[in-house]
């Protein structure tokens, strides 16, 4: 492996190193996120297909249970879930890590792997703007509307075909993290990714139908419930999921994904906040803005991270603390912004 760690941002750098360094591994494993999104999961899938396709030996593993919109992906069911097996492939010399700004979010395998982790070359690819660049290679592009559209230009660049597995996979990503192609990060190279997914063969209405028009019974509870906590506070819009909102729905915590999307949707604000429960007693926000509102800074202030639109932090700290907190410095943000 190379013995200085780089640090990519376009894909013309990047194509011909990251290709070399995949063809000199034996057994890689492809990783993503805690609490993997659509984006993850497409980017995982799609990936490892493709390294299949170079040779490669693949093992996906993710963190934490798979989200509900894997079920348009037929090779969802052969990524191990690490807070299930707690075991990973010993035989593996290079670690793949998608979508996702450090190593510490792929927790618990941060945590409980440590050493497995330092003994192995690890490669970065991904779309967050507070990436650490922890990876030996690191392709990071912020502009890119999700870490499949990376993938999907890096597998053009590498002149593979694209079967129609992999174009769904990666589509999955795509049309995940822009919400349809409504986050400000869509571009027209987002938009012709699509398209040429679409020519791959990508089943678009699968992964629509497994986004747009699967939500759990136990997803509309929730939503009923926390829509009852909303609240207005000038520019701010908030609400919240407790732990005993989570009991009574017998919800999930993708819940919380749709409770952050449907409140980010409402008008008249500036910033958005769910604040989640967590069984530990810490409480994940979930920060969302409008456009040119930075509440990124404001997740990365609290050691979280995320996008400049989009941001999420877990605060070791009761509910009953971590809202005034929250809520001041969202506060100050906008104040600042005037
Ligand atoms: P969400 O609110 O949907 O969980 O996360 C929004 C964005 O912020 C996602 O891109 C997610 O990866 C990122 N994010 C959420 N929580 C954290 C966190 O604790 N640390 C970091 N670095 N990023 C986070
Ligand atoms: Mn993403």
């Amino acid at each position: 492996m190379h013995a200085k760690p780089m640090l990519y941002n376009a894909i013309e750098h990047a194509a011909q190193p990251l290709l070399e360094a995949f063809q000199s591994a034996r057994h890689i494993l492809v990783t993503s996120h805690i609490n993997p999104d659509g984006d993850a999961i497409g980017s995982v899938v799609g990936i490892s297909r493709v390294l299949r396709q170079l040779g490669r030996t693949v093992t996906m593993v993710v963190p934490t249970a798979l989200p509900g919109v894997a079920a348009a992906l037929p090779d969802a069911a052969d990524v191990q879930v690490y807070a299930d097996t707690r075991s990973l492939p010993a035989e593996v010399d290079l670690v793949l890590l998608l979508d996702t700004g450090s190593v510490a979010r792929i927790e618990p395998i941060s945590t409980h792997e440590r050493e497995y982790l330092a003994a192995r070359a690890l490669i970065v690819i991904d779309h967050h703007a507070t990436n650490t660049g922890e990876g030996m290679l690191n392709l990071v592009m912020t502009e890119a509307a999700a870490t499949c559209e990376i993938l999907a230009l890096l597998v053009r660049a590498w002149k593979l075909p694209l079967d129609p597995e992999t174009a769904t996979a990666l589509l999955l990503g795509l049309i995940t993290d822009t919400q349809s192609f409504q986050t400000t990060h869509t571009s027209p190279r987002t938009l012709q990714v699509a398209a040429d997914l679409l020519h791959a063969g990508g089943r678009l209405n699968d992964v629509v139908r497994s986004m747009l028009f699967a939500k759990p019974f136990a997803h509309a509870r929730a939503l009923g419930l926390a829509m009852e906590r909303l609240h207005q506070e000038g520019a701010i819009i908030w609400t919240e999921f407790t732990q005993a909102m989570q009991r009574d729905s017998a919800a999930d915590d993708e819940a919380g994904d749709e409770i952050t999307a449907y409140i980010s949707r409402i008008g008249g604000a500036q910033a958005y906040v769910l604040f989640k429960e967590r069984r530990d007693g810490t409480v994940k926000i979930s920060l969302r803005s409008a456009p040119g509102i930075n509440v990124g800074s404001v997740a990365q202030a609290l050691g979280g991270g995320g996008h400049r639109e989009a941001a999420g932090a877990t605060l070791e700290m009761p509910l009953d603390e971590a809202r005034p907190l929250v809520l001041a410095k969202v506060r100050a943000l906008l104040e600042g912004n005037q």
